[in-house]
């Protein structure tokens, strides 16, 4: 649970157990299923965020929605078909605004699944991405000399923290060094 989380819960007293087991998570585990980013819904608490930032908030694109009612209300792509298959533009967008880790970089993932992710070890450089004329703000957060994802200063006031898919994951070039 990240400290936004908490803070919601203690603002709306929110009390999570009087829903009985009947809440439990979806127990699907995490869907890998692309190289790029990785959604694991039993983290989610369906705050929409992501669905309003790949919805007419930012991006425009509506691959993802609220399906289901009650406790089957999960979010989905169309068809829950696997998200290779949707209409998925890969901008990271939802990653960005999603506070419970439910929607994640891949290479955070295999970094927390390996035992790897140390935040206490990372430096952030903000930087401008160089790819087009745009020029938006990078945060590029760094361990061991290596970029370990990609994110965007949300104060940024002609971005808000929104990047294309090139920007958010084309960063493998910085570090070849081959
Ligand atoms: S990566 Fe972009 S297009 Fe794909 S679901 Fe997230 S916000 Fe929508
Ligand atoms: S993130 Fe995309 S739109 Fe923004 S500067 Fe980079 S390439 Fe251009």
């Amino acid at each position: 649970m990240t400290p936004q989380v908490a803070e919601w819960i203690k603002e709306y007293e929110a009390k999570p157990d009087r829903f009985g087991p009947d809440a439990a998570r979806l127990g699907e585990g995490p869907k890998v299923d692309n190289d790029l980013y990785v959604r694991d819904y039993d983290k989610c608490i369906l705050r929409s965020k992501c669905v309003d930032a790949c919805g007419d908030q930012w991006q425009n694109t509506l691959a993802i929605s609220v399906a289901g009612r009650e406790f089957d209300a999960r979010i989905a792509v169309e068809h829950d078909a696997p998200l290779t298959d949707s209409a998925c533009v890969y901008c990271g967008n939802c990653i960005e605004v999603c506070p419970t880790g439910a929607l994640s970089f891949k290479s955070e993932f295999d970094m927390r699944a390996a035992g790897t992710w140390d935040e206490s070890q990372q430096t952030e450089t903000t930087t401008v991405c160089a790819y087009c004329g745009v020029g938006c703000n990078l945060t590029l957060p760094v361990q061991d000399n290596e970029i370990v994802k990609v994110t965007s200063p949300h104060d940024n006031p002609v971005t808000h923290g929104n990047l294309c898919s090139k920007g958010r994951f084309g960063y493998q070039h910085v570090q070849n060094r081959g």
